[in-house]
């Protein structure tokens, strides 16, 4: 009993993209910890390499904007372990001033590399995670990292506010499409954490003055959003505890978006 509970994924295998660091990294240990196999692809291994820190987690250089990328990527975790029930499509890039709405001034490149890796990634992610899991017939979970965004109107750049609506109606039709198959798919909406990508986007350098800022603006007794909060979501709705659920966007921002609202 006492192993059901501590090995949520045992004798899963999960793919998880932009999982060298921040969400994603958070994310592989904890799925390795509760005894999956897991593959991260990510366009860097990073400076503390997560494909070290456990025998379960190996890395292969995957950049989700090519779709031979992600094919290759599947392949692999296929090839390395068999099959693949988890596929959780996590890469993600800001848009240029994310901080600043401002569409007179958007630049077409810009928009075009934030949705290459968002929404495209996203797309091929769930492609080639299908293409694997239909004709197994065993089900599988598909997870998108979206954004607090697509819960508060008005807090990032268009680019990157519309590619996680992208991914969340993109989430909602799959889920429509792939229930059939017994395959579940569900999206999860962080507010701020500090990460690489989240210090980019707001120049804040010192993780603890993000963490505070976020901890002071939600309110919740003080308790600290981390990358961790993401990755037990993530878990819970990669595992069996969560059969039932599909089309589920959950908010990871202690209810911060409904005072937006
Ligand atoms: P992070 O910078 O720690 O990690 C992002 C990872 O994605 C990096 O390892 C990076 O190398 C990888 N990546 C970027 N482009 C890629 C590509 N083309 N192909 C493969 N990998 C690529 O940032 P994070 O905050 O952990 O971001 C993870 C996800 O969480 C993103 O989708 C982001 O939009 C979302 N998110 C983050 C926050 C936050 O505050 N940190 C809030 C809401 C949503």
């Amino acid at each position: 009993m006492l192993n059901s509970i501590s090995q949520r994924l045992q004798g899963k295998v999960a793919l998880i993209t932009g999982g060298a660091s921040g969400i994603g990294a958070a994310t592989a240990r904890l799925f390795a910890k509760h005894g999956a196999k897991v593959l991260v692809a990510d366009i860097s291994r990073s400076e503390t390499s997560v494909a070290d820190d456990h025998p379960a987690i190996s890395y292969v250089h995957c950049d989700v904007s090519k779709e031979s990328d992600v094919r290759e990527a599947v392949d692999a975790a296929v090839s390395m372990h068999g099959k693949l029930d988890v596929m959780f499509s996590n890469a993600g890039v800001v848009g240029r001033n994310n901080l600043k709405m401002d569409i007179a001034a958007l630049d077409r490149d810009d928009l075009e590399r934030v949705f290459a890796v968002n929404v495209y990634g996203a797309f091929y992610a769930a492609k080639h995670a299908a293409r694997v899991m239909i004709p197994r017939k065993q089900g599988g979970a598909i997870l998108f990292t979206a954004s607090y965004v697509t819960g508060a109107l008005g807090e990032s750049g268009h680019p990157y506010a519309a590619s996680k609506h992208a991914t969340v109606g993109l989430m909602k039709n799959l889920t429509v499409e792939l229930g059939q198959h017994g395959i579940r798919v569900n999206a999860l909406s962080p507010y701020g954490i500090p990460t690489p990508l989240s210090m980019g986007a707001t120049g804040v350098t010192d993780p603890k003055l993000i963490e505070a800022g976020v901890t002071a603006k939600v309110g919740l007794g003080g308790a600290v959003l981390e990358a961790n909060d993401v990755a037990e979501a993530a878990l819970y709705l990669a595992s069996e505890e969560s059969k039932f659920i599909s089309g589920l966007n959950i908010m990871v921002d202690g209810g911060q978006h409904l005072k937006s609202a």
